[in-house]
């Protein structure tokens, strides 16, 4: 359908100032984290309530208009880039956050920003359990779209560990709800999870209820430094193997840390680095903090450092928060990518992703939430071009190697636009290509026009 007969159609159901067409605006509707492809859409319709998405949802619908849902457009994998022709809702306008301490749990809305659900939380003691390295721009809507995880993975999981319930808009137009705002409920099929991690194909998540977890009062850092980034890998993995689950247990390596001292004006040893926050109660907190550097050491790590300061925990954490900024300022061109293992397997896929590096001769520095199996190359390109010929044949090697580990081509990011023929990959080695079957035939079913987000996750 053409713009000339949808636009007036949709700013008569919602308001004229809420409908953008302003080609400025189209371009950087266009822009996602995902630099390979970029496509703008028809129009953006920014919505303030479920009845708004529900009336837009209704009119696409009967016009067969593609619907792209958008919150912060920061998957790094073409889930939230527009499709042509497509109408672009964004939910950050709704952006709504109630805390019930007493029920343990916080209701949000869509749009707003894990970051503000977490700041929320804590004004009452209580966090929010997920915490993506995006979580100052990553909406709600976004994460559980993507089934985001973060840096407190290994001890909470991801978005659909803590979700309890959504509402979502069908792309009919049609409101449900999915769960409850309860721990506990056990009535047949989980639709609610089918939802999580669906890429905006099914519908639009107009807000959703969480379980909240108490803030840790006292919490502590390890800091261990390794030559080795094999042995680096192996103290993560030695860590849980030894039934810690610390708060968070990142993972970075010293590609990363001499790009970043160089490039951020940071003064890190230019080692692999191992980083564990542990909280516990006070008087036992220093006996564990000993315990932890004591089994990085035992892994080979050249030095380990511990402190209970604020200050001095967020100077340790500086490098690791530059991780991918420093990237993406190094290089004209850099990518992330994402790939789950077994924890045991962690030393072989880090050592493979070196070998794999000098075979493509491309940069590839690591970072990860390594304490849940889950790494991030780094590719770091001169040009897009070298996407073609060395990152991508690069990052296919890779992800074929955590799949060959028992692993898996995505711990969080998804599979989008990017991803479509590794998934295919990791379904046939797994021997379940009827996954893909069954997965469009839900897909018919609950959007029978093939409106929401088309091209993603599979054609
Ligand atoms: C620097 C950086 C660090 C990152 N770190 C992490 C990390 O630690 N952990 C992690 O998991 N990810 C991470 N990501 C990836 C990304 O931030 C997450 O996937 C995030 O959850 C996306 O949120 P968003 O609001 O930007 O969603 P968008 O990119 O706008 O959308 C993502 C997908 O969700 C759909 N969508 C958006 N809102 C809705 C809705 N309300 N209903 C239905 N579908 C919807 C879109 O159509 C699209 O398919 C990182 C990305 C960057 C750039």
């Amino acid at each position: 359908m053409s713009s000339e007969s949808v636009i007036p159609g949709l700013k008569e159901l919602i308001g004229s100032d809420n409908v953008i067409t302003d080609p400025e605006e189209l371009y950087t509707y266009s822009f996602t984290a995902y630099a390979v492809v970029r496509e703008e859409p028809m129009a953006i319709v920014k919505v303030k309530s479920t009845e708004e998405v529900s009336k837009v949802l209704k009119f696409a619908y009967e016009h067969g208009i593609p619907v792209v849902p958008r919150g912060s457009g920061t998957s790094v994998i073409g889930s939230s880039t527009p499709s042509k022709g497509s109408i672009v809702i964004d939910l950050r306008p709704m952006r709504g956050i109630k805390v019930d301490v007493a029920n343990g749990v916080v209701e949000a809305e869509a749009g707003a920003y894990v970051d503000e659900v977490d700041k929320e939380c804590r004004k009452y003691g209580f966090m929010f359990p997920v915490d993506p390295a995006s979580a100052e721009s990553a909406t709600v809507g976004g994460a559980l779209a993507m089934d985001a995880g973060g840096m407190r993975g290994a001890r909470y999981g991801t978005m659909r560990h803590v979700t309890l319930g959504i509402e979502v808009v069908l792309p009919d137009g049609q409101v449900l709800a999915l769960g409850a705002p309860v721990y506990k409920q056990a009535t047949g099929y989980d639709l609610m999870h089918l939802f999580i991690g669906s890429e905006g194909t099914l519908g639009i998540i107009t807000r959703g209820w969480f379980k909240i977890v108490p803030a840790p009062k006292s919490v502590g850092r390890v800091v261990a430094y390794f030559d080795n980034v094999e042995d680096a890998a192996r103290g993560v993995y030695e860590l849980r193997r030894r039934g810690f689950t610390p708060l968070i247990l990142e993972f970075m390596d010293d590609i990363v840390v001499k790009l970043a001292n160089k490039i951020k004006g940071l003064n890190f040893p230019e080692k692999n680095m191992v980083i564990v926050d542990i909280d516990a109660p006070k008087d036992v907190l220093n006996n564990l903090l000993n315990e932890v550097a004591g089994v990085l050491k035992a892994s080979g790590a050249a030095d380990v450092k511990f402190t209970t300061d604020p200050d001095e925990m967020a100077k340790l954490y500086a490098v690791r928060k530059q991780a991918y900024p420093t990237f993406a300022a190094a290089f004209p061109f850099s990518f992330m990518g994402d790939l789950s293992v077994p924890l045991s397997a962690l030393p072989v896929i880090v050592k493979k992703i070196r070998e794999v590096s000098a075979k493509y001769d491309v940069t590839i520095g690591l970072i990860g939430h390594a304490g849940d199996g889950n790494l991030h190359p780094l590719v770091g390109l001169q040009s897009k071009d070298e996407w073609w010929t060395k990152a991508r044949p690069a990052l296919i090697e890779i992800e074929g190697t955590s799949i060959e580990l028992g692993g898996s081509i995505s711990g969080e990011h998804g599979v989008g636009i990017e991803r479509k023929d590794l998934l295919l990959k990791e379904l046939k080695a797994k021997n379940a290509e009827r996954v893909l079957e069954i997965m469009k035939g839900i897909k018919k079913l609950i959007d029978p026009k093939g409106i929401m987000n088309p091209g993603k996750i599979f054609d």
